[in-house]
């Protein structure tokens, strides 16, 4: 029997299938340590918290958190890092495409002195080429840009120490990308790797265009470098135009009767001008609204109910 407290948040939003299997799968896995799960309960509209309920009356390790409304998926993990005592914090996701069964071996791990394990998925299974090949271009994207590495190939199934966990909780930002911000802090970091199955039942809460949004907060959260590629285009468009005027003065100077041509690239100057002006003024937006949900300062989320908690 292990002497630490061991912590499960799962993030759940509309799963009353999976609550049961899940659960049946991972108690087995935590008899050797004391633990408790923590749902969070991101503002699902079917039965997932009566069953969640029903389950932490039975069992007082099985707590729940639920949010009035549907917060996300970060902000689910951050209320559940919030309120777990454990030594050791693991979050998974609750359609069974993370296997508990990888748990103790993330433990043993976290017990050589690792502060933060991911479980690394070397294969997917129901995932279409499209999901792979964006979810690469956007490891490989964020890489290039950010200052801090993001493995490759890991989502939010890890264990964090408590001292990582502390560290979450003591931030005063947004967490809008943490596994981002967990691979920040320069942790000792260990992997353990697995073979990420379907979902068991349910479709994912991610589509492309969520997908979309949550590469863009990361990339976002962790680089100004858009803002500076946004300035070198500004400077290669002007270097571009001086040389233009130049060479027009010196055609108008050797050749003062040759008329004017070219109305396609005109045209086609000024689209692609238009083009990064737009683009520019987007990214300078992302970051501005990004000031601009920090200054506010409004609450993370709204808790509504707490069981064994
Ligand atoms: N989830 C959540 N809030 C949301 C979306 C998802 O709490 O707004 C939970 C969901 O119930 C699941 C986990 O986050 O436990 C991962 O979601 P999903 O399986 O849809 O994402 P995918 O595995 O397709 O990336
Ligand atoms: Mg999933």
């Amino acid at each position: 029997m292990n002497n630490f407290l061991l912590s499960i948040i799962i993030p759940v939003f509309n799963e009353e299938q999976n609550i049961e299997p899940l659960i049946k799968r991972l108690i087995p896995i935590l008899k050797d340590s004391p633990y408790e799960i923590i749902f969070v309960d991101d503002g699902s509209k079917d039965k997932t918290t009566s069953i969640v309920k029903k389950h932490s009356e039975k069992n007082k390790n099985i707590k729940l958190i639920s949010f009035y409304r549907n917060f996300g998926h970060q902000m689910a993990l951050t209320a559940g890092y919030e309120v777990a005592r454990g030594e050791c914090v693991i979050t998974i996701d609750a359609d069974l495409q993370d296997p508990p069964e990888i748990i103790p071996q993330m433990i043993e791990k976290w017990q050589k002195g690792a502060k933060i394990v991911y479980a690394r998925r070397n294969e997917r299974q129901g995932e279409n080429f499209f999901k792979k090949f964006t979810a690469t271009a956007f490891y490989e994207l964020i890489n290039l840009l950010s200052d801090t590495p993001i493995p490759q190939e890991v989502g939010d199934f890890r264990l964090l120490d408590r001292q990582v966990v502390n560290f979450l909780k003591n931030l005063r930002e947004r967490p809008s990308f943490l596994r981002g911000i967990v691979a920040w802090g320069g942790f000792p970091t260990e992997f353990v790797y697995f073979k990420r199955d379907k979902r068991f039942s349910g479709q994912t809460h991610y589509g492309f265009f969520k997908m979309l949004n949550f590469a863009l907060e990361g990339i976002t959260s962790f680089s100004v470098k858009p803002l500076r590629i946004a300035t070198y285009f500004g400077f290669m468009s002007g270097i571009f135009g001086f040389l233009g005027i130049i060479y027009e003065l010196i055609r108008k100077a050797i050749s003062p009767e040759s008329f004017v041509i070219g109305w396609a690239g005109l045209f086609t100057a000024i689209m692609f001008i238009g083009g990064i002006q737009l683009i520019t003024i987007g990214i300078i937006g992302e970051y501005i609204g990004k000031i601009y949900q920090e200054v506010q300062k409004r609450p993370r989320y709204i808790i509504k109910e707490k069981r064994n908690l």
